[in-house]
């Protein structure tokens, strides 16, 4: 008989996992989704805020949230973006637990940073726990690379692991700059450790720097010494951590093909967060910025196939009924946690903050903020 996952369960809001960057319990009751007032409450309370509160909303949050957002954005635009209002007292960040977390560290003592529900985390953020990462380093020393090794850990990580990356002299990376983390990373040693995603380490160190399959391995938290050797380690340049997006990482070879089939001269257009092969088979390939800009400058009449979260494709589509948009895959999919953020968590916050209450508040120790902005500012002085 198939049990519950503790992973399942946490999908569902319930449980808890000590490992998971991500907390699970919400205080407080939610407002019914049935309420025909939700959207009138929720704009009530946002008045009542006023400048105190800015909201941001990530591109993948659902429709009846991003209405709400002051600004929209990728991770890090949205981090730049709550760093920039000193003033707003309470910065609301429809996004996950590690993007909450990026805002925490990157504004003011006295901003409060709220993400709606905490449940929202991000199932690539959890595959690297501080744990798994500091035996990782050991086995590192062990085969005696660890002082040529420079940590590049991807934004979308925990504060746990961007400390941990400040600690040991790397740099943080988005999915816009991650070829230039790489190669000042290179400047500082041999090695790179690339974290969580194995897919965006291996992408760029091969399609944009011109490193072989062969100089990858990926190191596997779950076995021993990673599943790799001593020489495995002493060999390779580019050692991926084994986590993936559990969004991008369905996009498959078949879903190129079947596409292409379906659409004579269909543009694919994915996030370099999917797979080497669906990659490889794209015709542009860029971060979620890029996506909607190339949206935009394309020409009226074309038809693309775009392989990134189903909220953000859905709207470009409606936003440019001039061209053909679809889903890259044929079965929805949208990002679980991210779609956690609704409109009866959000209108539970902007009330709870009106009434003065902050829920859900996230914080980053000082230790922690401090180490983890070190390898943030290096990624900002990036030639
Ligand atoms: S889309 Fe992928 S990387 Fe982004 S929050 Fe969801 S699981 Fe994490």
């Amino acid at each position: 008989m198939p049990t519950t996952t503790p992973a399942a369960l946490l999908l569902l809001g319930r449980s808890a996992d000590p490992r998971s960057e991500r907390g699970v319990e919400c205080p407080g009751d939610l407002p019914l989704p049935s309420d025909p007032d939700l959207v009138a409450r929720a704009r009530a309370a946002r008045d009542r805020l006023g400048d105190r509160a800015f909201v941001l909303g990530h591109h993948y949050q659902r429709d009846e949230v991003i209405q709400f957002a002051d600004v929209t954005g990728d991770s890090f635009k949205l981090a730049q973006q709550a760093a920039a209002r000193p003033d707003a007292e309470y910065i609301v960040f429809c996004g996950v637990h590690f993007m909450a977390e990026s805002a925490d560290i990157l504004t003011t003592d006295h901003q409060k940073v709220v993400l709606p529900d905490l449940a929202a985390g991000c199932s690539m953020a959890d595959m690297a726990t501080h744990e798994q990462v500091e035996e990782c380093w050991e086995t590192l020393a062990e085969a005696g690379v660890a002082d040529t090794t420079v940590p590049v850990s991807y934004m979308n990580s925990s504060a746990d692991i961007k400390a941990f990356t400040g600690r040991h002299g790397g740099t943080v990376c988005t999915s816009s700059n991650a070829k230039r983390a790489l190669e000042w990373a290179f400047e500082q040693g041999e090695k790179v450790l690339f974290l969580p995603d194995q897919h965006l380490g291996r992408n760029t160190a091969v399609l944009e720097m011109g490193l072989s399959l062969d100089d990858c391995v990926v190191y596997n938290p779950h076995r021993p010494n990673g599943g790799l050797t001593h020489q495995q380690l002493r060999d390779a340049t580019m050692i991926l951590w084994r986590g993936h997006c559990s969004v991008h990482g369905r996009f498959s070879l078949d879903s190129v093909n079947d596409v292409r089939e379906r659409i004579p001269g269909v543009n694919v257009l994915v996030h370099p967060e999917c797979r080497h092969e669906v990659v490889s088979a794209a015709d542009v390939v860029g971060s979620t910025e890029k996506i909607i800009k190339v949206l935009e400058e394309a020409p009226a009449g074309s038809a693309w196939a775009v392989g990134t979260e189903l909220n953000l494709v859905r709207r470009l589509a409606d936003r440019h009924p001039d061209k053909e948009i679809v889903f890259l895959d044929k079965t929805v999919c949208f990002c679980s946690t991210m779609n956690r953020i609704d409109l009866p968590h959000l209108v539970r916050t902007l009330e709870s903050l009106a009434d003065g209450q902050v829920l859900n508040r996230i914080t980053v120790d000082p230790e922690t903020e401090h180490l983890a902005k070190l390898a943030l500012d290096q990624m900002l002085r990036l030639p």
